[in-house]
């Protein structure tokens, strides 16, 4: 009978799966991924093979054929390279996640002292000297180490606020590009120091609800009008 394509898709019955065995070492291969369908997975190289290559002859086949000069080897000495493998990984792991957690922090920080409208140079000299602090004083000084790692500097905040603005800037025009439609106000003001203002606005559909959004204001170093600069 022909097999629609379907059932040609399927996946293998649940209960047809191979389970990996203790022994596979001696090929050289470990296993990753699902516990029910687990995948053998070479502690040399650290290729992963399908569920069914999850036999002794398949295994044997990769190690012969990618590592001859590991083909005499024993079950020690693989153990010996799973074990340098997982040591590795875990140190690895652990530099990636703490320094993905400084610059997500250094963001963090930027967004509150950007909101507050404070000096860029307060995330060094204010922020991350009190977090310091109060660090040292309720955790230890390993953890102030890892607070060290977030980077602060008047530089550093200056970047992560540019880099926000012109994230949010991309999103606004993606969002007014796939609006179609949408409407532009430009209002001149003046701030409390009667400093010229350019006031941007947008108005626009999105998913059915109606967005105000301020496109950009521009401060000018001037009492003259904004209308005298377009002349
Ligand atoms: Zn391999």
């Amino acid at each position: 009978m022909m097999k629609n394509p379907a059932q040609v898709l399927q996946k293998p019955k649940e209960g047809s799966e191979k389970k990996y065995d203790e022994d596979y070492i001696k090929y050289g291969f470990s296993w990753c991924g699902d516990e029910t369908a687990p995948r053998p997975q070479c502690i040399i190289c650290g290729d992963q093979l399908s569920n069914e290559s999850m036999v002794p002859s398949k295994l044997k086949r990769h190690l012969y054929s990618s590592h001859p000069s590991c083909a005499n080897k024993d079950k020690q000495y693989f153990k010996r390279c799973l074990e340098q493998n997982k040591k590795q990984k875990k140190f690895m792991k652990l530099a990636v996640t703490v320094s993905e957690k400084a610059l997500e922090a250094s963001y963090h920080v930027a967004k509150l002292i950007a909101r507050q409208k404070k000096p860029q140079t307060v995330g060094e000299t204010l922020i991350k000297a009190a977090c310091m602090e109060i660090v040292r004083l309720m955790l230890g000084p390993n953890e102030v180490k890892e607070v060290n790692k977030v980077s602060l500097s008047a530089d550093t905040v200056k970047r992560r606020i540019h880099d926000m603005s012109s994230d949010i800037l991309g999103t606004l025009i993606k969002k007014l590009l796939s609006a179609e439609k949408f409407a532009l106000q430009i209002n001149e003001t003046t701030d409390i120091k009667n400093k010229a203002q350019l006031i941007a606005i947008v108005r626009f559909v999105e998913e059915t609800l109606l967005k105000n959004i301020i496109y950009f204001v521009r401060r000018f170093q001037s009492e003259l009008p904004v209308k005298k600069f377009f002349e």
